[in-house]
Formats: C-alpha cells, sequence, structure tokens
C-alpha cells in the first residue's frame, strides 16, 4: 500500500473561488449585514465571524489544548503515523470511549439504526467518483494491485450505498442510519493540523436521515437540531460555549424564513448567515456549532444539512403512497461533531476558564480518576484500598495513591490530574463515620460519609455512561506514558 499525493476536488476548487454574503440573523428575525450587527454582548459570535470571513486555516500558534492532553496523559502525537493521526494513552482512551458510548446511546433514543460500512471505496466506482468531486474534503488514496481506492472521509457512502439497495416505502420514512466512524479520514493541509482540532484521522458520529419530502425534512432537522444540543449540554457545554453558523442559499432563505429564524429562536442567541447566490454543494441548508476556543479560532462540533442531490446520484429511492418510486432528501447529521474535536474543546475550556481563576476540570462523569484516596501513611494504604473498592462497586472510578511522598506532594498531583474528589486518609480517618472530602469544583472540604459521597457522584453522573478505572488502582503501579 502506498499513499499517493492528494486528490483536490472540485468542490474543494469551488469553495475557494466562493463568494459568500455575511449576515447576523437576530433572535427577532432581522438580517443584518456583518458590518451593521453591533456585537455588544456577543463577542464571542463576533470571534467567531472575524474568524470565518477571513477564512485561514493556517495554525501559527499552539493551541493550550496540545500541552494539556500530553500533561494530562490523555493523548499524544505517534510519530510512526501521518500526522493528525494521533495514539490515546488509557485515560485518552477512557474519555474517548465514553463520549462515544453517550453520543451512540443518545443517537439511538432518537431513532437512528447503527450499522457499520468499509473505511475503504474503489475510486473508479461511477457514484462515488462523482460524489468525490462534490464534497469539499482532500482524500488518502491507496494503491492495492492495480486497484486504487480511497479511505472514507465520512459514512455517507457506506450508508448510500446501502440504501440504495434497501426496499424502502414511503411509510418508512424517515428513515435514520447511524455509524460512529473509527476512522474518517481527510488529508487536511499540514499547516492547518492543530493537535485534538483538526485532525488526519478523526472519529465521527453520523447519521443520516432519509426524508420523503421538504416539510418532513424540515420537521426532522429540527429534531436534530435539539437532538444536538442536547448532546452537547451532555457532554458538557452550555449554549455560552458555541455560536451558530448557518449557511443557506438565497433562494432557500427567502423560502424558508419562517423555518431558519426557528432554528435561531431554538438556539436563543443571533447566528452568523453565510449566504450564496448559487448552489455549490449538494446542500441548500447547513448549519453547525462552532467553539471559539482560546486563540480565538472557531471549530464546528455539530452540525446537519439538507442534501438536494444525493438521493437521485445514488440511485436511492422509496415508493410513496402514489405507487411511484422516487428520490428522498437526506439530511446530514453529526449531533457531536468529532469526538476528537469534543475532547479538544473541553480542554480548551478548562484552560480558559483557568485562565478566569477557576480550577481547570473535565466534567465529572468523563474524569479518569473521579476520587483520589490519599493515605497518610503505607499502615492506611489498605484501608484506603477498601474506600477505592467501596466506591469501584458504586460505579465510581477511585484510585489509591500508595506512592512513598509525603502528603502535601501527594495532594499537589492529583490537583496537577485535576480529580475531583481528594481524601486524605489517617489514622483518625479510617473507620470514621464522616471524613474530609476536597471538592475541586468550589475548593472546600466538606465532612461526609462514604455513603454521601456516593450519593452526590451519582446524581451528577445520572445517565452517562460508565467505564471503570482505565489504570491500575494502586498509583505506583502505573506506567509513566509521557516522560
Ligand atoms: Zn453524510
Amino acid at each position: 500500500m502506498s499513499e499517493e499525493k492528494e486528490v483536490v476536488s472540485e468542490a474543494l476548487k469551488a469553495e475557494e473561488k466562493l463568494r459568500s454574503k455575511w449576515y447576523v440573523l437576530s433572535l427577532e428575525g432581522d438580517l443584518k449585514p456583518l458590518e451593521e450587527f453591533d456585537f455588544t454582548g456577543h463577542e464571542k459570535l463576533k470571534k467567531f465571524a472575524d474568524y470565518e470571513v477571513k477564512k485561514s486555516r493556517i495554525v501559527d500558534q499552539e493551541p493550550p489544548h496540545v500541552s494539556l492532553m500530553r500533561s494530562l496523559e490523555l493523548v499524544d502525537y505517534e510519530p510512526a503515523s501521518d500526522p493528525g493521526n494521533m495514539r490515546y494513552y488509557p485515560k485518552g482512551r477512557l474519555i474517548k470511549a465514553l463520549l462515544e458510548e453517550y453520543v451512540t446511546g443518545m443517537v439511538l433514543d432518537y431513532g437512528g439504526m447503527d450499522v457499520e460500512t468499509p473505511i475503504m471505496y474503489d475510486m473508479a466506482h461511477p457514484t462515488l467518483a462523482k460524489y468525490l468531486n462534490r464534497f469539499p474534503a482532500r482524500q488518502y488514496t491507496i494503491e492495492s494491485d492495480d486497484d486504487k481506492y480511497f479511505l472514507r472521509f465520512a459514512a455517507c457512502f457506506g450508508q448510500f450505498l446501502m440504501s440504495h439497495d434497501a426496499t424502502i416505502s414511503y411509510r418508512n420514512l424517515p428513515m435514520r442510519i447511524y455509524e460512529l466512524t473509527r476512522y474518517s479520514f481527510r488529508r487536511e493541509q499540514r499547516g492547518e493540523l492543530a493537535g485534538l482540532r483538526r485532525l488526519r484521522a478523526f472519529t465521527m458520529p453520523d447519521v443520516h436521515a432519509l426524508c420523503r419530502d421538504l416539510a418532513q425534512a424540515k420537521r426532522e432537522f429540527r429534531r436534530r437540531f435539539k437532538l444536538s444540543r442536547d448532546v452537547l449540554r451532555g457532554i458538557g457545554f452550555s449554549s455560552d460555549d458555541y455560536e451558530l453558523g448557518i449557511r443557506v442559499t438565497e433562494d432557500f432563505y427567502r423560502r424558508n424564513r419562517r423555518f431558519i429564524r426557528s432554528l435561531v429562536r431554538m438556539h436563543g442567541k443571533p447566528a452568523l448567515v453565510e449566504m450564496w447566490r448559487e448552489r455549490f454543494f449538494y446542500f441548500i441548508l447547513k448549519w453547525e456549532f462552532n467553539f471559539v476556543d482560546a486563540l480565538d479560532k472557531a471549530s464546528a462540533l455539530s452540525t446537519d444539512q439538507i442534501d438536494v442531490e444525493n438521493g437521485e446520484r445514488y440511485g436511492i429511492t422509496y415508493m410513496d403512497e402514489d405507487g411511484q418510486l422516487k428520490n428522498p432528501l437526506i439530511l446530514h447529521c453529526s449531533p457531536s461533531g468529532a469526538i476528537e474535536r469534543d475532547i479538544y474543546a473541553l480542554l480548551e475550556k478548562a484552560y480558559m476558564e483557568m485562565k478566569e481563576g477557576k480550577p481547570p476540570m473535565l466534567p465529572l462523569w468523563l474524569a479518569p480518576t473521579q476520587v483520589r484516596l490519599i493515605p497518610v501513611s503505607e499502615g492506611h494504604v489498605e484501608a484506603a484500598e477498601r474506600v477505592a473498592r467501596r466506591l469501584s462497586r458504586s460505579r465510581i472510578r477511585a484510585d489509591v495513591d500508595d506512592r512513598d511522598e509525603t502528603v502535601p506532594k501527594k495532594i499537589r498531583d492529583a490537583e496537577k490530574e485535576w480529580i475531583p474528589y481528594i481524601i486524605v486518609l489517617g489514622e483518625r480517618e479510617v473507620g470514621a463515620e464522616k471524613i474530609p472530602v476536597r471538592a475541586r469544583a468550589d475548593g472546600e472540604i466538606r465532612k461526609m460519609s462514604i455513603r454521601e459521597l456516593v450519593a452526590e457522584i451519582r446524581r451528577q453522573v445520572r445517565g452517562k455512561p460508565y467505564r471503570p478505572l482505565p489504570l491500575p488502582m494502586r498509583v505506583q503501579r502505573r506506567p509513566k506514558f509521557v516522560g
């Protein structure tokens, strides 16, 4: 297998030439040109707009999450791979796996049918060749004997080819198909790669919906807008953390003003609108939730699109009530965006909070260690381990710092790991009903029983997936992954 020089699609070339008009759409439904909008109180939206209009993707400074992902021993560069293909250490893998399970669970609740499709496709396949030219992405290509393949850059192909072969009735619509791609591949330009923000291999939850007509597509679109918002909230983002971007053709906007306004109202804040005179891509409407990071760069998290071309291109049909075979409209949604990008945004958010004087943290359900027990001396290690095991039985990740270090040093190290709860266990605490627990979130030390601590943690992680501790319970038994 060898890797060829990148294939640049027609859509990508078109995107470079694309001329857009930019507006802000207010909650009241006023569409104002960018330069006329008063951004007071909407500073992040201003940053997002500036970033979008400039369209500069070049990374000139290392984003703060890169040193955090390494110092927390989550993720790292892999020098033996192509840039933008990462290695995950146990704690990073835990966080990523939990996010994958959470997003998948939310999509299944929404009605997504989970499928699995190949990661590489034949370059010469007639439908795919045409599609490649309509998608603004760069591909990895692979040679195998005399055949040429490309690595998928999204789950679209697999799901469309599957839908093409399926027998679909109007009664089956909207038909929701889901895959969490591990991985999707895009050969982003080298100068644009930055830690977990922009990668060449990424994990993408991708849920398509085949819809009967525009009315059904719009209903479904609103539903998925809410789903995306719920997913981001569950991960740990509030609506203050992201900005809505809407991309639309002039024609579609004119005919669907009320519908587009309803999206902005659901979002609860003004949105940036990019308007195209003509349709360059396969969609007439697209939105994203964009995270603005510590360096004022914006990146899309959730997104959805109304695709008016691929039903026909892929020969996907459904039998309508009138006995006619018709092509569905297709919605393309990722309710969370790439999982790696969620981790990037969580780390950047923590960094920005640290700059404001708050302790940086991950959401409790994602913290690799939720409770750290610190025995005062060797004689208290076993008692600490008993408590940790008791917590583990309640599905809480607890570990024991049994290293031969001073208590203050162990507390400092636990703080460097952003561990949400710390318990120092000495003579007085062993066997006591209530013991002092340090909570990172508010910096307080509260006396509570283990049962109360369990209840407090369980309340905060309710409804979220759980995985056990990703490393040995005793800290001394752990290798150091990042030197
Ligand atoms: Zn798609």
